[in-house]
């Protein structure tokens, strides 16, 4: 096994092969006769190829990153047999508010969704694209964190709070979900901040880093909103490029999430 610096607890331990999508993403989403579909900003692959790299040490892996998060999440996604069972606990909860083709849900309000572990297990994946390139021949990671980046990595260790410079968005797309398939995560297009995105079976991520990320986008944040807002959305759903084209777009429909959690706030 090979020794070296582990990029989660920095110090230097018998590094194992991390996998940047957890290994069970990839098995929810391989059917019986296709490899798992995965996607990048500038790919659409059919592959059965998974990126990995000795980065983390045993117990950052398996003990932090799964514990943490994974093993409560992978079980929940959408399937190809149209089950979501992340989609029924959510519906066991209230109805926040809705408009259109988007509902809001409240996860503070809903004891059978695990908000800190649905929050580690986003930023494990985002974390782990912003300190490894995962491209054979390329050493710029996947996404840049710049100075933001030690506290994405204090927090997956349980030493800090949320970022208070981030914001985390989760989307659900309503079963039957078609696109079973998952995307590393890329760049989207804001400005004034950076947005990153990468969605599974079902669920889609939204994660906004910088100073300047603008109050009503913060008060979408799932991490550290006191209501833990959950967007449904049916307009997330679609032929996978339009769900690369419609959720680079929108990052996010803040703006049903937003009014929601006023409503609330004033009454
Ligand atoms: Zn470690």
């Amino acid at each position: 096994m090979q020794l070296g610096i582990c990029k989660l607890c920095l110090l230097e331990k018998p590094l194992i092969n991390s996998h940047l999508m957890a290994r069970g993403v990839h098995d929810f989403c391989r059917t019986p006769n296709d490899d798992p579909i995965s996607i990048s900003s500038k790919v659409i692959m059919q592959s059965g190829r998974q990126l990995q790299h000795p980065l983390l040490c045993k117990e950052c892996d398996g003990g932090i990153l799964s514990r943490e998060g994974e093993s409560w999440v992978l079980p929940l996604l959408a399937t190809a047999e149209g089950t979501f069972p992340f989609h029924d606990l959510l519906l066991e909860g209230t109805l926040g508010g809705s408009d259109g083709d988007s509902k809001v849900y409240a996860a503070s309000k809903n004891a059978k969704i695990d908000v800190a572990k649905l929050t580690h297990f986003a930023m494990g994946v985002f974390w782990k694209a912003s300190v490894h390139s995962w491209r054979g021949g390329e050493t710029e990671p996947l996404i840049q964190f710049g100075k933001y980046g030690e506290s994405a990595r204090a927090f997956l260790r349980g030493e800090a709070l949320f970022p208070a410079t981030m914001a985390l968005i989760v989307g659900i797309i309503p079963p039957a979900v078609k696109t079973i398939g998952f995307c590393y995560p890329y760049r989207g297009s804001a400005s004034g901040y950076h947005n990153f995105l990468f969605f599974v079976p079902g669920i889609e991520f939204a994660l906004l880093v910088g100073n300047m990320i603008p109050s009503g986008l913060k008060q979408t944040c799932f991490a550290s909103h006191p209501l833990h807002p959950i967007v449904v959305s049916d307009g997330i759903s679609g032929s996978i490029k339009s769900v690369i084209q419609e959720s680079t777009a929108k990052a996010y429909r803040a703006a049903n999430v937003v009014k929601y959690l006023n409503r609330v706030k004033n009454t």
